[in-house]
Parts: C-alpha cells; structure tokens; sequence
C-alpha cells in the first residue's frame, strides 16, 4: 500500500507532484530548520483516489492518526483537547499554485468545551471567541456550503450595532454571541449542528478540500492556466500558530524582492493581532513590512535573516507567509514568487550577478512571451481615456489610428502616410493588405482564434477582437455603440493586452527593448532592464545551435530583421510583390492567349521583381535569402466574382471587353478548394515562363549586386511540391536559367515540406533539393484536413473546449502528428543528403515551444516574422542549455 501521508519532517522540494506546492515547501522549510508549526502532508494520491473512488483510500484513516498522534506527542496537547487544544489548519496545496481556488480552514479542533480551555490557557478570552467564530465561519463555508455572506453579514450588523467599523472594538462577549449566531445560521442552512467533535471536524475538512478541485472556479481556472485536470491537490494539516493574541502578534506576507522590479529590499505588509487571510482580505489597514523594525526588532531581523536563507536557497525569489504568535516567528508558507515579465530578467541578471545561478540557468528563467510582452508599445496609464467597448485581447500591444472599414481604405489611409485602426466585423484573406497597413485590428466577431487574431499575432500586431458592443456598419463606414457614433476618419485607441477600445487619441511610449533591438538605444545608454534583456540575448546567442531567420518580402522588413538580430531570410514571399498597382499585370498573364501575350506580360513583370529581389539581397548582403516562387492560385490576383459578375450584368451591352474576359478567366479558375487546387509548383508547371522569369530576376538581381561589389546569396524555393518528379520539372528550368544568365551567379534550389506525401517521401524528394523547408501552416492544415480559415472560426473553440488539443495546432506544432512528419523528412532527407540545410517557414518558426520541438529535431534554422526574431533568438538559446 503506498505512503498516504508524509510528516513534515519527511518531504522536501522536489516531491511537489505528491505533496503539492505548499506541502513539498513547508517540508522544504522544516528541513532547513526555519520555525515551521509542525504537521503534516496527505498526499495527491489519496486525493486522486477519493475523487476516483468516491471514497478516502483504505488504510487513510489509520495512516492519519497515526501521524495525528505523533504530532499530539510533539506537540504535548490533543486536537481539541477540553483544558488545552491543540488546533490545526487544514490546508489546500496542489502542484501548481491555485490562487484563491481552494480553501483553507483554521482552527480546527475548537468546540464550546475546548473555546474555554483555549481561553484559559492564553489568557485571552477575546482571541478565544475570535478563533471559535473564525473556525464556524470558514468551516461553515467551505465544508458545509453555506453561503459566506450570511456570516459576513452578521458581523457586519454586530459591528453597526456597536457603532464601529473596526474587528479590534469587538469583545470577548461579542465573538461568543457571534459564535451563537454562526451557530444558528449552520443549523438553519444545513439542517445540522455545526460538527463539535475536533476529530470529525478534521475528516470532513479534508474531504472538502479534496472535493474543491473539482469546484467550478477550480475546474475554469485550471483550464485558463492550462493545468491537467487529473493531479488532484494535497492537503496539509499544520498545527496552528496565532497572530490574533494581540498587538504582541500579527501575520504578514512578503517577497523576498520586489516582484515588480527585482530590487532587492523589504517587500510585503503586515497587520498586527490578526490571523490568517485578514492581510490579503484587507479587512483593516496593514502596515508596510519595514515597520515591522519598530514593532518588534529582533523578529524583523530574524525574519530578513530567514528571507536570506530562502533566496540562497531556492535561488530565486520567493514569498512567504508568516505569523507573529506573542513576539515569536513562524513561517507558514514559501514558493518561488511569480512576477512580471521585466522582473523576470532583471532578477534573472541579479542572481547571475550575486553568483548564484549562472548565465544558462538565467535564460531558463526567463522566456519568449515574457520576452514578445516587453516588446509592445503601451498606452500612458495616467492618461484620461473614454472607453467605449471591451473586446477580447487578441494580439498585445497599443495601437491608435483612425478608423477605416475596408482594406481598401487602409491601403489609401497608409499611403497618404496615416495611421488606421481597421475595423471590421470579422477578417477574411482579401483583408491581408489592409490589416498590413494598419496599425491595429479590431472585429465586433470571433474569437482569440478567428483570422482576425491569428494573422495579427503572427505580424505582431496589436488586435482586439468580438468587441461584440460594437456594430460595425461597413458600407455606412461607421460603428456604433450606445450612442457613440464612430465615422470612417474619427481616432480610435485599441489595446491589445486588454481588449478595451477607446475613442480618440490616448498618448503611447515606445518599449525601449525594442528601441534596443534597433539599435536605437545601446546597451549602456539603456536602464537595467535593457541591459539585462542585452545579457541574456548576448548568451542566448552563444548557447545557440538554430539560427533564426526573418520571414520579409520587403527591403524595410529585411533590415529591421537583420537589426532584431535574423542571420538570414527564411521565407521571402514573392506573390505579395504581384499586389497594388502591379496586379493590373498578372491580369495581363492570366488573360493571355497567346504565347506572345504572355510572354509581354512576364516581361513587363520582371524588372518590377527583380528591383524587389535586389533591394532584399542588398539588406541581407551576406546572408542567406529564400525566395520562395509564386504560391497562392491566380484567382487571388482577380476580382470578386460576384462583384464583377454585377459590374458586367449592369454595364449590359456596354460592359467592357477587358472586363468580359476577366470574368470569363474568374469562371475559369474558379475552384472549390483553392488551398488544394492550382497553386505553388504546379503553376510553375502548367504556366509556361512563370518561374523562369521569377528565375531570371533573382539572377540578375543577384548579378547586378555581385557587379556593385556585394555578396548575394540567395536561395531558389519552390512550394508545395508532393513527389520528386514535380521538383525534377521545376528545377530543370531553373538551372537552365541560371547558366543562361551566366557568370558568377549561384543560388541553391530547393523545396518546401508542406505535404505529407513530401514528408513521407523526402528521401526522394531530398536528390534533388539542396535545402528544405518545412512549410508548418500547409502541413498542419494538409495533416489535420483543417481548412485554417474555416476552422478557426467554427469549431476551434469548441474542440479547445473539449480538450482535443490543449492550444491550436497552427499556433503551437502538433509533435505527434505535424511534428512527426518533420522527424521522418529530417530522417530521410539527411539519409540522402547529409548536407541537406533544414528550416522551418511558418508561424510556428517564433512560437517558442515549437522552437524547442525544432532543436530537438535537429533543424539548422527557423524564421519567423521579424518582430518574433528576437523571441525565437531567445528560445533557441534555452533549447540548447
Ligand atoms: P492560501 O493558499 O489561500 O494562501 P493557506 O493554506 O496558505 O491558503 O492559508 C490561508 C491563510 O491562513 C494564510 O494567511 C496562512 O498563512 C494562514 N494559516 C494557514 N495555516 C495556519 C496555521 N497553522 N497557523 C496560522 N495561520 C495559518
Ligand atoms: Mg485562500
Ligand atoms: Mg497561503
């Protein structure tokens, strides 16, 4: 049978799993021999167990009294004992903190018999009473179910009644009349006598403990944080120390720094002749915890003493909870403190600094979200604001801009160097451009997964989505709400970290970790976060095997990557070079025919490529540069079908004759699954002269910059190949390009794994290709059969919901499935060609657990979007250490 419960003399840190956070902490503490009140731990087991089995284990019972009576022994008093009480808490503590979640019960073992024993013995009748009624309180509501407020109520009468607002002016009498009152509410709810029996008292609290992790707030907290359901909690009986004896005592909690800064110093507060939760309840004001030094000096140092101890030990920062029993310390509590993310690294510097921990455990303590949160901009927190609607925080940041409602408008505003927020009800594909020239993005539809949300994030731009007050009108190109009325042209302030949208102008400050990162503001110029954020990149960097590199297809967005630090681009897309002005020319292609009408429109395309390919090869000089060909299906590149459809219905017999074929040429590519249809290398192979005039641009590009003297190195991709012959066909053409340009020009050809069929042949696939990238978007939607724009919207919610997966596959890499795909083409793919360069395109690229599963995989790069760059630099380097 295994051990149910653990002595406190008994556990240690490192069995959090069993004896949960608090319990492992309190054992921790014990065998550090800090004052902890002694007791002991039932372990999750047991709590899994009776949650299975509906039922407490055999053999609990018998394994609590026995440790019951070992602390009766210790402790020279019995639980609830008439004359002398030995009193207890019974403690909530699972693996991971719970803030709040689960309830704790004090003073047990307290009854109408052993209340005056209590108050003989301390000499205080009043902190008797107290105790009793704290006990009926907090039992009542937490075992029995009662509803807190009634207790809550009662005091508060009593307190009216005697004309005070403050515990303190309360009497012996009044707690034992309140206990009557308690009492009476009990029966009157339950239908029972409160419990007196201190034995029966612990057994039931215990029970409810493990019955509150199934509690509503428990079950919706854990899947927020994303804890598994089936851990179950401890639960800790600690014999109880009193804060309540008077001013000679007190309880208080403190950090062991300042988890907002990192500062070294005295962090926390205080509260004299109180117990328990009155601190964080804030039922009277507390006092700063250095005002402890004049309360009661020796225990203020001792406890400084003790914090000391904590940090050396834990290596890390901590809090605490503690009691003050009549000028004697007690620890209650310990656990590595949460903070924010600028704490994270300052004290991830701090504690290098001080030599306890060195620098590859530093960059384990801090992470890309931490990281990515640093970067966005924020809005100024005292500035007045009118908020005019709540959305959901889709993609951080803080973004102001006028409204605009299409992406049209968003493309003109930006061009006339404005700033936008578009809004829409929701987002689709054709919105790309516009959501590129916004500053923000906001929808009244859709969720934290809608396209709205997953693009943004992926361009690192601020979204605030189903901000569902608000009705967005876009052929009126206004919003309303309330009676708000925003037109196309009015200023709206979004913020992304909150969701809350506000109309007009609220003033924003740059992060100087980004002004870092472009090198705006040196490392020494920086404050300390800067200089810390430099530290840990600086080894990141080092620690690194993956290089990281920039997914851009402009000249603008390859320097800023080279500047956040991207030794490369991993993904340049070629078909947002065909936009704007330019797609009056693949209109031209695509309508053509005769050779000679295609081959005029590839021509009149090519200098326009080959000026994008040399400003790009210009800013990486140096440095590797992919260019992927064509992808998307050429109808993305023409006119809403209906919309023409209705523009030739209504021009009748006037309709143009370039608009009758463009509709005829709509009709024509029209397709039912585009993202399976004609698209990547098979318009390569089914348009002649498509790829070998994008070929000969990146030549020429590539020769003009060798003849400036620079150093191009770029890399030939081409996408969505699914057997080796497609690939065969493809590079033949390539090649046959390349030498007729002739000269120095080298550039490496290679492919794109985004289908299985690629994954599963890539040994084939890898004879003629020199470098892979694994395309993780396509091949998460091509292994899932998800169509990502449709399902995000429909049912990602509800499969999130029901568990399927824990987070959505296109956001973090499936391993099981997606993920081993990639193993089996890395495998083959190698075996073929052991030089063969490995990369990831696709978001996933700066998702930092993806980022992990890609260095165990083995992968030489990853490239992401250039904001992500610095997040993926970081992971790459704790991956590695
Ligand atoms: P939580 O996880 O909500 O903080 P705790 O189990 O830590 O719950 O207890 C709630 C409060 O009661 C804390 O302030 C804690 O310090 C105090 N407390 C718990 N056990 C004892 C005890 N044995 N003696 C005195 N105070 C206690
Ligand atoms: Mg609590
Ligand atoms: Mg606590």
């Amino acid at each position: 049978m295994p051990k149910f419960v653990y002595d406190f003399t008994e556990g240690n840190k490192d069995l959090k799993d069993l004896l949960g956070g608090k319990g492992a902490n309190l054992s921790e503490m014990t065998n550090l021999g800090l004052p902890v009140p002694p007791g002991f731990t039932i372990t999750t087991e047991a709590c899994r167990h009776y949650l299975a089995e509906g039922a407490v284990p055999a053999g609990l019972a018998e394994e609590i009294t026995e440790h019951l009576t070992a602390l009766e022994g210790t402790m020279g008093k019995k639980l609830g004992q008439a004359d002398d009480p030995l009193l207890v808490s019974v403690r909530s503590g699972a693996k991971f903190s719970m803030p709040g979640m689960m309830d704790t019960v004090l003073n047990i073992g307290l009854n109408d018999e052993s209340v005056l024993g209590l108050a003989a013995q301390s000499g205080n009748e009043r902190f008797a009473w107290d105790s009793y009624r704290r006990l009926i309180q907090m039992f009542g509501k937490t075992v029995l179910g009662v509803d807190g407020e009634l207790f809550e109520e009662s005091l508060e009468e009593l307190k009216h009644a005697k004309g005070t607002t403050d515990d303190l002016d309360l009497t012996a009498a009044d707690f034992q009349k309140l206990v009557g009152t308690f009492k009476g509410i009990v029966r009157e709810r339950t239908g029972r006598e409160f419990p007196t029996e201190p034995r029966e008292q612990m057994d039931l609290a215990v029970k409810a403990v493990f019955d509150s992790w199934n509690s509503d707030r428990a079950i919706l907290y854990r899947r927020q944080e994303r804890i598994p359901t089936d851990l179950g909690t401890a639960v800790n009986i600690c014999s109880m120390v009193f804060g309540n004896l008077g001013m000679d005592s007190g309880t208080g909690v403190a950090f062991t720094r300042d988890p907002a800064s990192g500062q070294q110093g005295v962090y926390g507060d205080y509260l004299q002749n109180a117990q328990g939760e009155d601190v964080v309840a804030g039922i009277r004001n507390t006092v700063p915890l250095a005002d402890l030094g004049q309360i009661n000096e020796p225990v203020y140092r001792q406890l400084l003493q003790i914090m000391e101890t904590l940090e050396n030990h834990y290596l890390d920062l901590c809090d605490i909870e503690f009691t003050v029993e009549r000028g004697k310390l007690w620890m209650l509590q310990t656990r590595v403190g949460k903070r924010t993310a600028a704490a994270a690294f300052r004290i991830a510097c701090q504690l290098a600094d001080q030599g306890l921990i060195d620098l590859n455990e530093a960059i384990h303590r801090v992470n890309g979200d931490q990281l990515a949160q640093l970067m966005f901009p924020r809005f100024d927190a005292a500035a007045p604001k009118e908020q005019i609607a709540k959305g959901m925080n889709a993609s951080p940041g803080a973004a102001v801009g006028k409204a605009v409602f299409s992406s049209e408008a968003a493309v003109e505003a930006a061009a006339r160097g404005e700033k936008v927020i578009l809004v829409r009800r929701e987002t689709t594909p054709d919105d790309l451009t516009g959501m590129i020239a916004a500053q923000g993005i906001l929808t009244s539809r859709g969720g934290k997964t809608s396209h709205a949300a997953v693009v943004a994030r992926g361009m690192g731009k601020t979204c605030v989505c189903g901000a569902e007050d608000l009705d967005v009108d876009v052929k009126a190109r206004r919003l309303k709400t309330g009676d708000v009325v925003v037109q196309e042209g009015d200023v709206l302030s979004i913020d992304g970290s909150t969701g809350a949208v506000y109309l007009g102008e609220v003033p924003v400050s740059a992060s100087p970790v980004v002004r870092y990162f472009e090198g705006e503001l040196a490392p020494a110029d920086g404050d300390e976060l800067v200089q810390s954020v430099h530290r840990l990149m600086v080894h990141a960097d080092a620690a690194a095997r993956l290089a990281v590199r920039a997914n851009a297809d402009t000249p603008e967005d390859s320097e800023r990557a080279r500047r956040f630090g991207a030794t490369g681009i991993g993904l340049c897309r070629t078909e947002h070079m065909f936009l704007g002005e330019r797609r009056q020319l693949v209109e031209d292609l695509i309508l053509a025919t005769s050779d000679a009408e295609r081959e005029a429109a590839l021509d009149a395309l090519a200098p326009f490529q080959k000026e994008d390919f040399h400003g790009i090869l210009k800013a990486m000089d140096g440095l590797p540069v992919t260019i992927r060909l064509i992808d998307p299906p050429l109808h993305e590149f023409l006119p809403d079908l209906t919309e023409l459809s209705v523009k030739v219905a209504l021009a009748g017999a006037d309709a143009s004759d370039k608009d009758r074929r463009l509709l005829e040429a709509v009709h024509r590519l029209h397709e039912q699954n585009p993202m399976l249809g004609l698209r990547g290398v098979r318009l390569g192979l089914v348009i002649p002269g498509l790829f070998a005039m994008q070929v000969r641009a990146i030549a020429e590009a590539a020769a003009q910059r060798l003849s400036e003297g620079g150093d191009p190195r770029p890399e030939i991709m081409i996408p969505l190949v699914g057997s080796i012959q497609e690939l065969e066909h493809a590079r033949e053409e390539a090649e046959q390009v390349l030498r007729s340009v002739g000269g120095e020009v080298k550039a490496l050809i290679g492919t794109m794994i985004e289908l299985p069929r690629a994954a599963l042949t890539a040994g084939q696939i890898a004879e003629g290709a020199e470098f892979f990238s694994f395309g993780t978007n396509d091949l998460t939607q091509t292994t899932w059969g998800f169509s990502r724009d449709d399902v995000e919207a429909s049912f990602f919610s509800r499969y999130l919901e029901l568990g399927v997966f824990g987070v959505s596959p296109f956001e973090t890499l499936d391993r099981d499935g997606v993920g081993r795909l990639v193993r089996i083409a890395v495998e083959e793919g190698r075996r073929t060609r052991p030089d063969l360069k490995l990369g990831v395109c696709g978001e996933h690229g700066g998702d930092p657990e993806s980022v992990h599963f890609f260095h165990e995989v083995g992968l030489d790069y990853v490239s992401c979007s250039p904001f992500r760059v610095p997040v993926a630099r970081l992971e790459a380097g704790r991956a590695a250490v």
